[in-house]
């Protein structure tokens, strides 16, 4: 990707509105430009500074319903679907993953295209994670926030499991946008690492893991409780096959 394409396509980033696969190519290019991360941090401090809501001012209670009075009672507009062309980039880059990856372990099921996808875009979802200020909506050290903080934000209650005593406290959560739908992410710590642990309703039974490696990130998936869950990290295998474990066995929090 070129600088113009990538600044084209920074306030798109920015705001989480690309496809899976041109995140990863926004990212790969930031990663290797300092004018291009030099104009992408500016773009995120303006964006930052535009939010404060002091700057906002209610409108007057006449203006309201003058402009309401005006409307015909028009549907709650929906946010627009993915279009096919960035259904068939996702594909494209989940294609990719599938001739990088050395092998899928227990795989009870044959992986799809759609599996490949779900788990390519979650790698790129932990990728923008770890850009400055992607990382939490709900900063946490206390695990009890974490939880509420998502209600009306989902139409599902994430599993949110205390993980501390195992070596791995929660640090917040996100939204994030995996396979096409809002889902949540934790996120948990392993010393200076950071594990997203993606997470949505699953309307299937329950179903083998699956596991992952791609360019030093590993992704282990897979489905219990009525959820799907994908963690993503650059911690050791082992050490994010234990985090799965310990996290399959914990108590969730009420
Ligand atoms: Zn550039």
């Amino acid at each position: 990707m070129t600088c113009d394409e990538t600044r084209l396509l920074l306030h798109a980033y920015l705001d989480d509105e690309l496809d899976a696969a041109q995140s990863a190519a926004v990212l790969a290019h930031l990663a290797g430009c300092a004018a291009c991360t030099a104009r992408y941090e500016g773009h995120a401090r303006l964006r930052e500074a535009l939010a404060q809501p002091d700057l906002y001012r209610p409108a007057p209670e006449a203006l309201r319903e003058r402009w309401l009075a005006a409307q015909p009672s028009a549907p709650a507009t929906a946010r627009p679907r993915r279009g096919p062309i960035a259904l068939a980039l996702a594909a494209g880059f989940a294609g990719a993953l599938l001739l990088t990856s050395p092998a899928w372990i227990g795989g009870l099921r044959a992986p799809g295209a759609a599996d490949h996808a779900v788990i390519a875009q979650a790698i790129s979802g932990h990728l923008r994670s770890l850009q400055p200020q992607h990382l939490m909506d709900v900063v946490s050290t206390d695990r009890h926030t974490v939880k509420p903080w998502f209600e009306g934000r989902l139409d599902f209650s994430p599993q949110v499991k205390d993980l501390a005593g195992q070596g791995y406290p929660l640090a917040g959560g996100r939204l994030d946008v995996v396979g096409g739908r809002t889902v949540a992410a934790l996120v948990y710590r392993r010393h200076l690492h950071v594990i997203n642990l993606f997470q949505w309703p699953d309307g299937g039974a329950g179903s083998g893991s699956r596991q992952v490696q791609e360019q030093g990130y590993t992704a282990i998936e897979w489905s219990g409780d009525g959820m799907r869950y994908v963690a993503v990290s650059d911690v050791e295998e082992q050490e994010l096959q234990r985090f799965v474990r310990e996290f399959r066995a914990g108590v969730p929090l009420r």
